[in-house]
């Protein structure tokens, strides 16, 4: 069984479990280590090393996921060890705060010029404090009986490239690497599969654009990733000398088709991973 699984979401972004559950969880099933990295906040943080200094596990990670820019499909750039209280990443994701609310109202908006009657309200109670994201609105969709399930929300409204779909602010890349440095930290591509990329050259394109930004990583072990996907990010961090980490992505209830601990068939994270992190941030 494979016993490292460095990505994770909380309730302070869109899983539906607390940090203190997500390690309860992990000591269960007899983890080694594990990484929450909820979306675009670090207001966990502070909270996950105080429960992790407690737990029986060898390790909990406190990262943060964040968005960045991308034309085609989906970028996304944990940062581990980062400093909650540095300005940069603060003032950073402060900024990514009052952009998710600025859109969000816009696709309550368009929902009910859609004819699907939801209010900002109800999705704030969804939220229940946590950062809210386009996964609290479609709950509430379900909720409200205006569609069957969260896929249908998304692929129906609030996919890219749907009726409802609102575009909200994120940071470039090179701004997010920088940003992820200067507060201590070490950043990782995030899940490539999703960046939507499916020829060699282009993908290769975009990892080496990366590294010279200073990027440390690549999540190359992810559910979402197949055998052959795992072969060419292995191949790739090589080539660009960048560390290798891995994450289930797990959310809890909300995709309940992602396992906590599940980062692909037949793959198991060594707590190595986690040495180079530190080696890493050592030296620099
Ligand atoms: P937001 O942060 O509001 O832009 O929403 C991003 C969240 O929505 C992430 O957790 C995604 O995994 C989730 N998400 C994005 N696209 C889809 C989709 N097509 N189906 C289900 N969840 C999605
Ligand atoms: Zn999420
Ligand atoms: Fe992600
Ligand atoms: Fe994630």
């Amino acid at each position: 069984m494979n016993t490292v699984d460095l990505h994770l979401h909380s309730t302070y972004s869109d899983g539906t479990y607390t940090p203190a559950e997500l390690i309860h969880m992990a000591e269960m099933k007899g983890m080694e280590a594990i990484g929450i990295t909820d979306h675009d906040t670090i207001n966990h943080i502070k909270e996950v090393h105080k429960l992790g200094a407690k737990a029986k596990l060898r390790d909990v990670l406190a990262g943060v996921e964040v968005s960045a820019e991308f034309s085609s499909g989906t970028m996304h750039i944990v940062g581990y060890f980062v400093d909650p209280d540095n300005t940069d990443l603060c003032d950073m994701l402060n900024r990514f705060t009052a952009g998710r609310s600025e859109r969000n109202p816009q696709i309550i908006e368009k929902l009910n010029a859609l004819g699907v009657s939801i209010t900002y309200d109800e999705v704030l109670k969804e939220a229940n404090g946590a950062s809210v994201g386009r996964p609290h609105i479609a709950n509430v969709m379900v909720q409200k009986g205006a569609v069957r399930s969260m896929k249908e929300a998304f692929d129906k409204y609030l996919a890219k490239g749907a009726p409802a779909y609102v575009n909200r602010t994120r940071a470039s890349s090179e701004k997010i690497i920088a940003v992820i440095k200067k507060a201590g930290g070490v950043s990782f591509l995030a899940h490539p599969r999703q960046l939507g990329v499916g020829k060699k050259k282009e993908l290769e394109r975009i990892v080496a654009r990366l590294a010279d930004e200073g990027l440390d990583g690549i999540e190359a072990y992810s559910s979402s990733h197949t055998r052959e996907d795992v072969h060419r990010y292995e191949g790739l961090a090589q080539k660009y000398q960048l560390l290798l980490s891995g994450g289930s992505d797990f959310h809890g209830l909300g995709k309940e088709h992602i396992v906590l601990g599940f980062v692909g068939a037949g793959v198991t994270l060594s707590y190595d991973i986690i040495k180079k992190m530190k080696e890493r941030i050592k030296v620099q």
